[in-house]
């Protein structure tokens, strides 16, 4: 199967803050152990809506450097097909012309203490895709896959609505792994968002004696019953922790995963789960947060873990999707051109209209 490869394609393009334009640019060459890829689709994260706004944990400020170094193309829950492939590359990566296949986030340097322990998913230098120029990401026409990422196939006959959500539903299978979940266990997950609604699914693979989604929204509530979730209950409406205290004799819940991303959501975490229980922190926060900390320590003796993107997660991600051992229907809401990169960010940062916006270059 061969394809001409144009000289140049459509991409956007981060220069700064809110100046992510459309742009014709070179279509990459691949290199010695590269890979170029025709993409297919590509998510819209909230880190990407971050980035867009400018936040310093991006940009840099007062308080920490920056991370991003623009110019760079944004995306990085993406799958594609393989357009064409560097000297070499065929026979290391089993890889032909065609096929259908995603990489993860995170391309690991190889050569930090992290990579060189086994825990490359914490890897120093942390090139993500989408967030710096020599790795850069999938809200384009192609993008170009580095000798040193983790690349995965993705079955031809998985559907893009469901195949596209590779990347969250690894970030959750990681969370959930944190989680230590036992029978018996009654599990909160907090924040219905998409990787949220992949954890209900997931911690219900685990045989706990029941799951309960929180959210703000009636919408993602409603699909996080139909993931699975024994209780979905609204904060706003619901007297939430007095909820989970009934369902648990009085002591609270045994296992809380904060994925909501909202200062509140810890403190109703830290209030709802019993003593010896097991806290596991996901989301990126847009400012600090303050709790009584008091809680981990002299209060309850909580575990407390923290879960960042995804640690060998992607196979078992593939899997679940691939043989439906978690529904993720519905989840993806809206699928836009690259000309509407603007009103997917929108959508994204409201949140009200959409669940998961995906690009379709
Ligand atoms: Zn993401
Ligand atoms: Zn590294």
């Amino acid at each position: 199967m061969t394809t001409t490869i144009p000289a140049t394609m459509r991409a956007i393009v981060a220069r700064a803050p809110h100046d992510w334009k459309l742009e014709r640019v070179p279509v990459p060459e691949p290199g010695p152990g590269e890979v170029l890829v025709k993409v297919e689709a590509c998510g819209v994260c909230s880190s990407d809506v971050k980035a867009y706004k400018g936040a310093e944990s991006y940009w840099g400020g007062p308080s920490m450097p920056a991370w991003v170094k623009p110019p760079f193309i944004p995306g990085h829950e993406f799958i594609g097909h393989v357009a064409a492939l560097g000297a070499d590359t065929a026979e290391r990566l089993g890889l032909a012309v065609g096929d259908r296949v995603t990489a993860e986030q995170l391309v690991p340097c190889g050569a930090c203490r992290y990579c060189v322990r086994g825990q490359s998913w914490m890897c120093q230098v942390h090139n993500i895709f989408g967030f710096q120029g020599i790795v850069n990401g999938a809200w384009a026409e192609y993008m170009s896959f580095p000798k040193e990422a983790r690349i995965h196939k993705i079955p031809a006959d998985l559907s893009m609505e469901i195949a596209v959500l590779t990347e969250p539903v690894s970030c959750g299978v990681h969370a959930v792994e944190r989680a230590k979940i036992e029978f018996g266990d009654v599990v909160v997950i907090s924040g219905a968002g998409p990787i949220g609604l992949a954890m209900v699914g997931l911690a219900q693979l685990r045989g706990p004696k029941a799951v309960v989604s929180l959210d703000l929204n009636e919408g993602r509530l409603e699909l996080a019953r139909s993931f699975g979730a024994d209780y979905a209950l609204n904060p706003k409406t619901t007297d939430v922790i007095s909820a989970v205290r009934d369902m648990t004799d009085g002591y609270g819940c045994d296992v809380y995963i904060e994925a909501a991303g909202h200062p509140a959501s810890i403190t109703q975490g830290l209030t709802m789960i019993r003593k010896l229980g097991r806290f596991v922190e996901f989301s990126v926060f847009g400012e600090p947060a303050s709790v009584d900390w008091s809680f981990i320590g002299e209060k309850k003796e909580l575990d407390l873990y923290g879960s960042h993107i995804s640690a060998f997660t992607y196979p078992v991600a593939i899997d679940f999707l691939n043989r439906h051992r978690i529904k993720m229907d519905g989840v993806v809401t809206q699928v836009l051109p690259l000309e509407d990169m603007e009103e997917a960010i929108h959508l994204v940062a409201d949140g009200t209209k959409s669940i998961k916006v995906v690009l379709k270059p």
